[in-house]
């Protein structure tokens, strides 16, 4: 079975409803169907506001949310939320080892002169 992009934004496409885009959308033009696919599973941060800079323009951009909340998408932007393991999260974690946390040194006591 094949599936369109724009059928994965429709809540309850996962359930089996089959529903064309333009039964949701009036034909309405959406951002992520005229820029590059790419931008929206970008691994960078530039390409991740850029995705989520197109979702704020877009008339669906709350039934794309609600409907990637409800496939518990894997990755990407969807209704200008970053998605990674089916949760919304801030941003990605960056390539590379995590950055060591240093022990701060005990505060002292510090015997004031008088
Ligand atoms: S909110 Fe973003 S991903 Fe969803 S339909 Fe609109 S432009 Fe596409």
């Amino acid at each position: 079975m094949s599936v369109l992009f724009s059928e994965l934004l429709v809540p309850g496409w996962a359930d089996g409803e089959m529903i064309g885009l333009g039964d949701v959308t009036g034909e309405v033009a959406l951002p992520c169907h005229s820029a590059d696919p790419e931008i929206f599973f970008a691994e960078d941060l530039p390409g991740v506001a850029a995705a989520k800079a197109l979702c704020a323009g877009c008339p669906m951009v709350s039934a794309c949310l609600q409907g990637a909340l409800s496939r518990s998408e894997p990755c990407g932007v969807w209704g200008g939320e970053l998605f990674v393991d089916g949760r919304v999260v801030a941003a990605k974690r960056t390539v590379g080892r995590p950055r060591r946390i240093v022990e701060s040194e005990p505060v002292r006591e510090v015997a004031l002169a008088s």
